[in-house]
């Protein structure tokens, strides 16, 4: 048997993994195969060690099959996976904010002469104009309590919206805030009509500039029979938790599910059903590529409404230390803590968010939105 272990098949390599060389980025490749017994990497005679096997393979394109071939003995081996190659890729942060209803049911009952007459934007606002942050509201067609939805909301806003679409972006999340895991095990039909209800609303009362494809879809997971109503749909990115599943969210239900698709009883979780093997490599990875369905997968790195003010920078720092992750920050919290009304409210909220964007900021850090180029970056 011969096997590639280093990279990962769906890595997502940038300048961090390798060597800048005349023509590319020469990255380390290594793996195992039966001692004594010559193997080549894309045609190339690999180093041996025992049953160890490394090489180096310049990247040129944006994707690239790395082949490791064995022919001994025992007959014709080989392994082929398939890395991404994030050429232009620069430091860069995002902020997405989930679970959002309450901001659009408060300017709708006050009707305010601007949207930024309501507290909760105008402190977005604050930071866009401090740090240059772009947000990603994700947002639910209806509030929990359902005395509010968006076909409620006026478009008398419209201009408003238009000029901050460069900084300030709609996004569908799911209808409501419960049920929880909407989407977890249900038709690809349930997901298309929510989402299509909530862009639709998006556009007539804010435009199409102001909307954009979703990177998060309520509680993470999606089964994959819906995935394609996702990529259909123009989503490229995917932000999860990849969590070792502690079993505590779990419905028998579920756990049924995932004892069949695993083989595990508690894998992962609020990881779109992804397998163990790569929602274990994304707790230590930025992102990772199924080439299947075409989607990247994306880690989110701090849910600053979880965090207090003071560890904010002490949960993002040893990011910066590892090339794995220092490259592309997945900044998150949730709606619901900004408001005084709100069980869970945090009063020092907006000071968190601050924390997180100005530690990215003061490391080089650049604004994106994860569903534009290649997350975020030039493609
Ligand atoms: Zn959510």
């Amino acid at each position: 048997m011969v096997k590639i272990c280093e990279p990962f098949c769906g890595a997502v390599l940038n300048h961090r993994h390798g060597r800048k060389v005349e023509g590319g980025l020469e990255i380390p490749v290594w793996g195992t195969a039966p001692e004594g017994q010559p193997v080549t990497v894309n045609g190339v005679y690999a180093r041996r060690s025992g049953e160890r096997f490394a090489t180096e393979v310049v990247l040129d394109a944006f994707e690239t099959d790395l082949v490791a071939v064995s022919n001994g003995v025992t007959g014709h081996c080989e392994h082929r996976i398939r890395v991404v190659w994030d050429r232009h890729s620069k430091p860069r942060y995002r902020f997405a904010i989930d679970d959002n209803s309450f901001f659009f049911r408060d300017i709708a009952a006050k009707k305010y002469h601007s949207l930024f007459d309501c507290f909760y934007l105008a402190g977005l606002r604050e930071l866009n104009r401090k740090y240059g942050a772009k947000f990603s509201l994700n947002v639910f067609y209806a509030t929990p309590e359902n005395d509010f939805n968006l076909s409620q909301f006026p478009s008398s806003y419209k201009g408003e919206w238009a000029d901050c679409a460069h900084w300030l972006k709609l996004a569908f999340h799911a209808y409501a805030e419960f049920p929880d895991r909407p989407y977890q095990n249900c038709p690809p039909e349930k997901l298309a009509k929510d989402l299509d209800l909530v862009a639709g609303e998006i556009a007539r009362f804010a435009g199409e500039a102001s909307y954009c494809a979703p990177t998060v879809i309520h509680w993470g997971m999606v089964h994959p029979s819906a995935w394609p109503v996702l990529t259909r749909r123009n989503v490229k990115v995917l932000t999860g938790f990849f969590m070792p599943n502690t079993g505590s969210s779990y419905t028998t239900e579920n756990e049924d599910f995932g004892v069949e698709k695993s083989g595990t009883p508690f894998g992962y979780d609020v990881n779109y059903w992804l397998d163990d093997l790569r929602s274990e490599y994304l707790t230590r990875h930025d992102a990772l590529k199924d080439f299947a369905s075409g989607l990247v997968f994306s880690k989110v790195d701090i849910v600053c409404n979880n965090v207090p003010l003071e560890q904010i920078e002490s949960v993002l720092e040893p990011l910066t230390r590892d090339p794995n992750t220092a490259e592309i920050m997945d900044l998150f919290t949730h709606e619901q803590y900004f408001w005084p009304f709100y069980f869970n409210y945090r009063p020092d909220h907006f000071l968190r968010v601050d924390a997180a964007l100005r530690f990215c900021t003061e490391h080089g850090h650049e604004p994106v939105f994860l569903h534009e180029g290649f997350l975020g970056g030039k493609e």
